[in-house]
């Protein structure tokens, strides 16, 4: 068994030094616990958080122990009625091969027509994020004009393409013209390079003619500035993300964004920020709907996969320097 282990907390973006590589004996199962052998490891923008002492809603990563990440991977041994040897299971594991678990917060994953690691985007936490971020929180009807940024990511993808589904105007943006040309793949009505385009004001509103309803927040900084300018009377902001700041070392390093807030008063826009996990009811309803699209064919799914345990830190450092082309996982088995 392999570990990733949480050796220094980072300052600013993260380097190799923030992790150390351990071997270890393969935990056993007590009374009630089973053994998961990881397939897929996922790796996500909040870990960022977690390597920082501040308070949040999920507490910080202990130094000297395995970070935690969301798994999905075979049960190989075990004392627990509902989880039985050989089935394959969804939820919070260590950066590791192996973990042993209670099976608290833990589903098994149908086998069916979604490959394994769907479990841990479109069909799992991220797929989740984006029906609970853009039909609650953003309160998403027929024919709004619908934005997003990190359009291509785990979330984002997935944003854009119910956004579609439910009969909207979707646009988004992303940072490579490779990604910008997949969103058109998606069917996005506009899509641009928010790195290249030049004056971001101007091209958030090239490609919303008619202004914005809603806004699918994933990045902030300038970005939230722009897009607060493009607004339309009665908008919403579900603030997802804000990863533009996640590598802010001080307070100070954070972004000033936005200075432009009032627009939100005379425009009347609510912005909400939210947790997935706070929305149960929605994230079940998704698995049931997402399941349904993507039986129906009416949804594609884009996955950069690193290979070995080994490979988990530099694609976590990838993924936040915008490396990955879609969501990004590390496949174990
Ligand atoms: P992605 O797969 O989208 O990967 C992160 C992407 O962020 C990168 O690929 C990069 O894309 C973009 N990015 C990185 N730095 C910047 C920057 N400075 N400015 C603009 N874009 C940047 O990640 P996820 O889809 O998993 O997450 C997207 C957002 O959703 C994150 O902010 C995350 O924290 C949030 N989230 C929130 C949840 C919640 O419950 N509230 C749950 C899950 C995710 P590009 O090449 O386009 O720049």
């Amino acid at each position: 068994n392999k570990e990733i282990l949480f050796k220094k907390p980072p300052v600013g973006p993260v380097t190799d030094d923030t992790f150390e590589l351990a071997e270890t004996a393969i935990p056993s199962a007590g009374d009630g616990q089973f053994v998961v052998q990881a397939h897929y490891m996922s790796v996500d923008p909040y870990m960022r958080s977690r390597m920082t002492n501040v308070k949040s809603y999920i507490p910080p990563f202990e130094l000297g122990k395995p970070l935690q990440a969301g798994i999905v991977g075979e049960v190989v041994e075990s004392n627990h009625d509902k989880f039985p040897v050989g089935c394959y299971v969804s939820g919070m594991g260590n950066w590791a091969n192996y973990t042993v678990t209670d099976g608290e917060g833990y589903n098994q994953v149908p086998s069916g027509p979604a490959p394994l690691s769907y479990f841990l985007g479109i069909l799992g936490m991220p797929g989740m994020t984006a029906w609970v971020g853009l039909t609650k929180i953003g309160a998403c009807k027929e024919g709004d004009n619908v934005y997003v940024s990190a359009a291509s990511g785990a979330v984002g993808q997935v944003v854009g393409q119910i956004a579609k589904q439910m009969g909207c105007h979707v646009s988004g943006s992303a940072g490579s013209d490779d990604k910008v040309a997949y969103l058109k793949e998606l069917g996005f009505d506009q899509a641009f390079n928010y790195k290249t385009c030049g004056d971001l004001n101007k091209a958030i509103a090239t490609a919303n003619p008619k202004g914005i309803d809603v806004y699918f927040e994933n990045v902030g900084g300038p970005m939230l500035e722009a897009v607060l300018n493009n607004m339309r009377f009665n908008g919403r902001i579900a603030a997802c993300g804000m990863i533009a700041d996640y590598d802010a070392a001080s307070a100070s390093d954070v972004s000033t964004s936005p200075r432009n807030l009032p627009i939100i008063i005379g425009r009347e826009i609510k912005m909400q920020g939210f947790i997935v996990s706070n929305h149960t009811k929605e994230c079940i309803e998704w698995i049931q709907q997402g399941s349904q699209w993507i039986t129906e064919g009416k949804l594609k799914y884009r996955e950069s996969v690193a290979e070995g345990l080994e490979n988990a830190p530099q694609a976590f450092m990838d993924m936040m320097a915008g490396k990955n082309f879609g969501k990004q996982v590390v496949k174990l088995v």
